[in-house]
């Protein structure tokens, strides 16, 4: 996917905000549990506006329940436990300090036992536990409209990966799964077509045989134990797989983002990032941009993490700005323009940059912020930004529908041995589906899927 960097350097750590803390102030923290837990709390934030928090309350509970289960074997019970699901198609999981532990809803899409998530959080945990979060303070990013390097961010040692690979399955094993969960995911992870160029969860970690001969011999002799795998399916049943059309799509010249409900269009011959992949991240942010890249925009939802530190950090650039309020679409909004006259260039692109921002007070009381950038043109005017940022905001429109409908894991067990065409054909799913299918139940089209089996199916 084409990355394009977009903007707001914005916390400025000489001002004094009292609304969110800087990396800074977490690691000048009194004691090493008080940075610690400011630093968690930050990343967090960081973490769920970007990639947005999976809303399925009994889905969590589950995945929580898991987790807790196997965290308990770890040995930490001085450790709060927080596992949280986010709202991304790719197929990752992380581990931050104070016991965050964080896994997309892609990555439980792909997995297919209650065992196998038991072993990905036991090595998510086992990080933790062993202390090999600790480090990612060291690490911390300012709160910005810029995308967190994940794969920099949580890069730990190959010997800390090969050391919670072990710690974890004896972990889930200790609480009763069977210890094979951790081969059979990284299997599942590792199929060819799954997440070819994005780096995945199973990617960051010590090659695949390796670690299966690893997981192997941490399973120990005895491999009888609980798969889990009807629990496993019925919880994820209904869970959405790929990219959710209710977060922002472009449908016939318009970014529709029905979540916020509300719609604009896409200025003429504009690039923005092609369809999703299975397995790749996606993230609630969504960019465009002009054929030449001296211009762009980005759209963010600004309260989609627990507080709103990006909110904050986007007033904090706008305090600096001559702002007034209006109303688009029905809905109240504040508007603001960057530069001012303060010596601090704003750059896009590799130019000096105009930026237009907006917050819309959107949807059940959301707010999204709207960033339009263009760069300075040879005469040195911001003309461009402001007819952009015009034609932009007099097309938004109130629009509560997606264009299409998410596609959701819709369990069906098959009563007589069938091949995965023929159950496409058999309406498990659409037929340019067939090999998503067969990915998610880790199956070939080929595959004779054999009788009183249940699999993965999709539909809305
Ligand atoms: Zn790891």
């Amino acid at each position: 996917m084409k990355q394009l960097a977009l903007v707001l350097l914005v916390a400025c750590g000489a001002r004094d905000h009292h609304v969110y803390r800087l990396p800074s102030a977490c690691q000048d923290a009194d004691d090493a549990a008080e940075a610690e837990a400011c630093g968690a709390w930050l990343l967090d934030e960081m973490m769920t506006a970007q990639l947005g928090v999976y809303e399925d309350p009994a889905l969590e509970r589950y995945v929580r329940r898991v987790g807790e289960r196997v965290a308990a074997e770890s040995g930490r019970d001085d450790v709060d436990w927080t596992f949280r699901i986010l709202d991304d198609p790719g197929v990752q999981a992380w581990a931050a300090p104070a016991g965050f532990v964080y896994v997309t809803r892609g990555l439980l899409a792909f997995l297919d036992s209650e065992a196998e998530l038991a072993a990905v959080l036991g090595h998510e945990v086992a990080h933790v536990a062993a202390g090999h979060t600790e480090e990612l303070l060291h690490r911390l990013p300012e709160p910005s409209m810029r995308d967190l390097d994940l794969a920099t961010l949580f890069q730990l040692h190959r010997d800390d990966e090969a050391q919670a690979d072990q710690l974890g399955v004896q972990y889930a094993a200790a609480a009763g799964y069977d210890p094979s969960g951790l081969q059979r995911a990284l299997a599942a992870l590792h199929q060819p077509g799954l997440m070819e160029d994005a780096p995945s969860w199973s990617d960051r970690h010590p090659p695949l045989a390796a670690r299966l001969s690893l997981a192997a011999r941490a399973a120990g002799p005895d491999p009888d134990g609980r798969h889990g795998r009807r629990r496993y399916l019925e919880a994820v049943a209904g869970l959405v797989v790929g990219r959710d059309p209710r977060r922002g799509v472009v449908a016939e010249g318009r970014f529709v983002h029905a979540a916020a409900g509300l719609s604009f269009a896409m200025p003429e011959g504009w690039e923005h990032p092609e369809d999703w992949e299975p397995g790749q991240l996606h993230t609630q942010w969504f960019r465009a941009w002009s054929a030449d890249e001296s211009m762009g925009l980005l759209f963010l939802p600004l309260t989609h993490a627990r507080g709103s530190v990006l909110e904050a950090a986007i007033e904090a650039e706008m305090e600096r700005a001559p702002t007034r309020e209006r109303r688009i679409a029905g809905y109240r909004a504040v508007e603001g323009s960057l530069p001012v006259d303060d010596g601090k260039e704003l750059h896009f692109n590799g130019g000096v940059a105009a930026v237009r921002m907006l917050i819309v007070h959107a949807r059940d009381g959301h707010r999204y912020g709207l960033m339009v950038a263009a760069n300075r043109t040879e005469d040195g005017s911001h003309g461009d930004a402001d007819a952009l940022y015009r034609a932009i905001t007099e097309s938004f429109r109130r629009e509560r529908r997606p264009p299409t409908r998410a596609r959701r894991i819709r369990p069906r067990a098959i009563e007589a041995a069938t091949r995965v065409d023929e159950l496409i054909r058999d309406g498990c799913a659409r037929s340019d589906e067939a090999t998503l299918v067969a990915l998610l139940n880790e199956l070939e089209a080929e595959s004779v899927v054999p009788a009183e089996r249940t699999i993965k199916c999709l539909a809305p």
